[in-house]
């Protein structure tokens, strides 16, 4: 179901009541956005003479003689009032994004969004992982553009997870390469709670766990579990680890001593 953008145009008296009170009147053009966003345009420049951004509450009355918005957030409010009406109309509307391509049975075009790709026109959506970018090259199957997702390495597979998923790579790539510091016993990738996790192959005897983070492997830590190169810097796969602390450069860079002291973080 498309959401809508309704607009409503006039000469109106526009009222803000907040930290500076002001009334306004002119021909005027109101935006009322999905969020519940109202905008109110006059000629000049980009900016709204007055406006609400995601109002709490908002009630629209109108008839052929004219309309009344009120919007309320918090201690704020904005009503315009409409005269006399010069037009209303309400339009669908969806979130604008990034042209990446075309779906291959719609034709419809990719838009890459805040919350994964959609395909215009259509409820078809493909979620996006954290950190994937979408590459110039279609998958040999479907058509569909390939993706490229960092997980422990750069994978690059098809935007359809049912096409090619990215559990089976994963694990085809990193199942039995490392062992749990617990028990020695192999690491399984596995998926809990929407994440990829590297999971000690003895669960649910060993219950060691630790979620794979968004970087490419590099190394590995003296604990045995690998090293990770991410956006934040590099980190070994157990966020917590002691050994990885104590061997990286950061702390290798401090005068003698100092570095004995424990890690107060
Ligand atoms: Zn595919
Ligand atoms: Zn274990
Ligand atoms: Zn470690």
């Amino acid at each position: 179901m498309l959401e809508t953008i309704r607009v409503f145009a006039g000469d109106c008296t526009t009222t803000f009541e907040g930290a500076d009170d002001q009334i306004q009147r002119g021909h005027v053009v109101v935006i009322i956005k999905p969020d519940r966003t109202v905008l109110v345009h006059d000629t000049d420049g980009y900016q709204p003479v007055a406006w609400l951004t995601r109002s709490e509450s908002i009630t629209v009355e109108s008839d052929a003689g004219g309309f009344g918005i009120t919007a309320r957030a918090g201690e704020q409010v904005l009503r315009v009032i409409g005269h006399e009406v010069t037009g209303h109309a309400e339009y669908p509307a969806t979130e604008a994004g990034m042209p990446v391509g075309t779906h291959p049975e719609t034709g419809g075009s990719l838009i890459q969004t805040s919350d994964g790709i959609t395909v215009i026109n259509s409820d078809i959506k493909y979620s996006l992982p954290k950190g994937a970018t979408v590459q110039d090259e279609c998958c040999e199957s479907c058509g569909l553009p390939m993706i490229e997702v960092i997980a422990g390495e750069r994978f690059e597979i098809c935007l359809d997870r049912k096409c090619e998923p990215l559990d089976d790579v994963v694990q085809e790539r990193f199942d039995n390469e490392w062992a749990c510091p617990d028990c020695g016993a192999p690491m399984q990738i596995i998926r809990r709670g929407g994440r990829l996790l590297a999971g000690c192959g003895k669960y649910p005897a060993c219950e060691t766990a630790f979620a794979l983070p968004t970087g490419v492997v590099v190394d590995i830590c003296s604990c045995g579990l690998p090293i990770f190169e991410t956006s934040q810097g590099q980190r070994c796969l157990d966020a917590t680890c002691g050994s990885f602390s104590a061997t990286n450069d950061h702390s290798k860079e401090l005068p003698d001593g100092v570095g004995d002291k424990p890690d107060n973080e």
